[in-house]
């Protein structure tokens, strides 16, 4: 029987276990590093947390959840959905908490991969396991990242990130510097501003804004849902078909792109009286190049009296508080880093050695790449779901997630029924797959700003190009000659 070893607990590992155990693979298990599962949804626990794409499209199409209470779940929900699904399959039993994996070796005369986990009580720190096949799920977003700031380090009052949110901390009556104002920042901020003194947000770009057409789901719609599945699947095709077409609006020449623009300018002049905050809050960049948010109650949060937008770069952190470059120093009682993730070295957290002691931080060095997202030459019988160029500027990455597990499921079914040890994608295949993929991205709107999308050797490698249907059609059907079976 062949067994396989995923990295992860989230949606993608989750979309790997559930996919493979219905196809009959049963020798399965799940690393998590944590002691509960979920992923960035056990993560990030910031108040206000939720996702903004919508819940029918953001879960899984064959787990439709007719207990959603609204629209744009919140954390909390989602990862209870998580967990219930999780639970529903029986993939709980085989997630082995408390494992931290830290490096794997692909051990070519067995066709296996040496997983090993830090392990203090043994003598070595890591203990080892053995795996025929290898998939990685440990996402984009899991490695929270400070900013590069002189004086991080050296702030006396309470500070952390906003995916490793300090639940002891009581904003009441406080003055809070806020760094960054991205996609977590949206969502705290109004929450914050209700009961701090003073909200201080550093803002170094400001973000495309639209309107959230969030809302409860009545009594009504619960019961429809309970009763009339179809009716929930038909809210979900129709989110898909609007999600498809805000897609498209991420390529910088398309109507739909000038028509999200407007939308988003409406939404400000709306919302934001002040004409100099108005000024603040204006991009000067394509829409779509850094994420388009959705909030209905951050800019009003921002127009809130007690709210300060400081545009100027920060120069350094002090013991007290926040230094910018006009040289003011903003006195704080705590700082709340809103400032993303690591996200662009790929995998790097692990120490992961292929063929003829490759490593794949080395292949990945000027930006991780692979066939599909999933399959990365000199890397047997390794299967990255979430790689690169598999997320998206709009629409659901479970979607995407589903197709990723359907094609990995194909991949070993064809292993175990060709009676084969290895698949390994060709050079060949993964470089011209590449080529296209690197080719579209150069008319996206990701290629016109700085972003978390581009590694730093300018190469965009987190976005897919475009909408999630031609992903789902290109990994429908795997196309056995891009790889070597042996
Ligand atoms: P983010 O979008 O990467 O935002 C980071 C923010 O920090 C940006 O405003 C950035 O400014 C700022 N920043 C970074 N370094 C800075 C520095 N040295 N000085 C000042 N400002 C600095 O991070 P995030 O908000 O945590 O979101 C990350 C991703 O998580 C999102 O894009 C999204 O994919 C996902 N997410 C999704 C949801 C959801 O609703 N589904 C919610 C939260 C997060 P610049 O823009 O100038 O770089």
């Amino acid at each position: 029987m062949t067994s396989v070893g995923i990295i992860g607990s989230g949606f993608g590992a989750l979309a790997v276990a559930l996919e493979l155990k219905r196809a009959g693979h049963t020798d399965l298990r799940l690393w998590e590093r944590s002691d509960d599962l979920g992923g960035v949804w056990r993560d990030n626990t910031y108040p206000g947390a939720g996702c903004d794409v919508p819940s029918p499209l953001y879960s899984f199409s064959f787990e439709p959840n007719p207990h959603w209470t609204r629209r744009y779940a919140l954390q909390e929900e989602i990862h209870t959905y998580i967990r219930s699904v999780a639970d529903k399959h029986g993939i709980t039993p085989l997630v082995r908490f408390g494992s931290e994996v830290v490096a794997a070796t692909w051990d070519e005369h067995s066709s296996t991969w040496t997983v090993s986990f830090a392990d203090p009580s043994t003598s070595s720190g890591t203990r080892e396991e053995t795996v025929d096949i290898l998939v990685s799920a440990v996402g984009q977003l899991s490695r929270p990242r400070l900013p590069a700031i002189e004086g991080v380090d050296s702030f006396a009052g309470t500070s952390f990130h906003s995916a490793e949110w300090d639940h002891s901390f009581d904003p009441a009556g406080k003055t809070i510097a806020v760094v960054g104002s991205g996609a977590s920042a949206v969502q705290f901020i109004p929450h914050l501003a209700r009961d701090a003194a003073e909200v201080i947000v550093f803002q170094r770009s400001p973000n495309y804004l639209m309107p959230k057409p969030d809302k409860p789901y009545k009594a009504f719609h619960k019961a429809l849902f309970h009763k009339v599945p179809a009716s929930q699947r038909l809210e979900r095709g129709v989110i898909w078909t609007f999600m498809e077409q805000f897609a498209r609006g991420l390529d910088d020449e398309s109507r739909v792109g000038r028509v999200n623009k407007s939308v988003a300018m409406w939404h400000l002049r709306k919302q934001v009286k002040d004409p100099d905050l108005r000024a603040k809050l204006t991009p000067d960049y394509p829409i779509g190049c850094k994420r388009i948010l959705f909030s209905n109650e951050f800019y009003p949060a921002l127009a809130q009296d007690n709210v300060d937008v400081v545009t100027y770069a920060i120069t350094k952190v002090t013991r007290k508080g926040v230094v910018d470059s006009a040289g003011t120093e903003h006195e704080v009682d705590a700082i709340v880093y809103a400032t993303g993730f690591d996200s662009q070295d790929f995998l790097q957290s692990i120490d992961i050695t292929g063929t003829h002691g490759q490593k794949l931080a080395t292949q990945w060095a000027d930006g991780a790449h692979a066939y599909l997202g999933m399959y990365v030459p000199n890397f047997p019988n390794l299967f990255v779901t979430y790689g690169p160029n598999t997320n998206l500027g709009g629409g659901s990455i479970i979607y995407m997630l589903e197709a990723q597990a359907r094609h990995m499921r194909q991949a070993l079914d064809r292993l175990v029924a060709g009676d084969y040890e290895t698949i390994e994608v060709t050079q060949e295949a993964e470089e011209a797959y590449d080529r296209d993929v690197v080719a579209k991205l150069e008319h996206s709107a990701w290629a016109h700003c700085d972003n978390w999308y581009r590694h730093r050797s300018g190469r965009i490698t987190s976005n897919w190009p475009g909408a999630t249907l031609p992903f789902a059609k290109a990994t429908k059907v795997l196309e056995p000659s891009a790889f070597r079976w042996a």
